[in-house]
């Protein structure tokens, strides 16, 4: 996968969690806090650990977050500094944006200021949202290790009527590196599914493979592409 540059906002378990994991995953990531020992925890473990206030503009020039592609604004209890912080942003013009929500009135005001996408990680989690950053198409995620997991997603509409041999699947470990575990159909669960089964409309598959590999299957759309 390629590398991007990403900023996270607010190290508390939450950002500092997704700071380490997209690092993790090879991205060039910056990670900035008000806070001296929640900087000092992430100096040397991410690419830049900064100490800043987000809500102030200047500072955030100066910093060049406005050549950032992505941003992830991790401020959870303090919603005024989560909302400065997502305008801000958004008036940097940064292309995508995620900002976390501690309510569905907080999710729903951050989408109209301009955020991309909200994520509740009371209920997500700080490493799940990592690869849902980047594997949009990807409904839920289960990490085994920081860049293998299993995916269920939908899926891809030019596969819906052709089976599985026709899409390519027959040999997906081989060919894409992946394996289909099950298609899940409505309430029905078609196990180590056949290669003459055919998708339908609506149909989800649960995936196991590395991020990339995933991708190459469910094509390249990102998040990038929906806004
Ligand atoms: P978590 O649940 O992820 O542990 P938390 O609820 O303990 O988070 P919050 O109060 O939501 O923590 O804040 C997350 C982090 O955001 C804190 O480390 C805080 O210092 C930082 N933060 C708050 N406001 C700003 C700001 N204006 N600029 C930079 N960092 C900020």
């Amino acid at each position: 996968m390629a590398s991007r540059q990403i900023v996270v906002i607010g190290l508390g378990r939450f950002g500092t969690r997704a700071a380490m994991t997209l690092y993790q995953l090879g991205h060039d990531v910056m990670a900035i806090d008000l806070d001296d020992r929640k900087v000092q925890a992430l100096t040397g473990v991410v690419t830049h650990a900064v100490k800043a206030d987000a809500t102030d503009e200047v500072t955030l020039k100066e910093l060049g977050v406005d050549n950032f592609q992505y941003a992830i604004v991790a401020i959870g209890r303090n919603t005024e500094a989560s909302i400065m912080v997502t305008v801000l942003l958004r008036d940097l013009e940064i292309p995508v944006i995620v900002s976390r929500a501690q309510s569905e009135l907080h999710g729903e005001t951050l989408k109209r200021i301009g955020a991309s996408k909200t994520v509740f990680p009371e209920k997500d989690g700080g490493a799940s949202l990592a690869h849902d950053l980047f594997l949009p198409g990807v409904e839920q995620y289960l990490e085994l290790t920081s860049s293998f997991g299993i995916s269920r997603v939908q899926v891809p509409i030019k596969y819906v009527g052709h089976s599985l041999k026709d899409s390519g699947f027959s040999n997906a470990r081989d060919k894409y590196g992946v394996v289909i575990l099950a298609i899940q159909r409505r309430d029905d669960v078609i196990l180590n599914p056949d290669e003459d089964e055919k998708f339908i409309n609506d149909d989800i598959l649960l995936i196991a493979g590395t991020d990339d590999r995933v991708v190459r299957v469910i094509g390249t759309q990102s998040l990038e592409n929906e806004i």
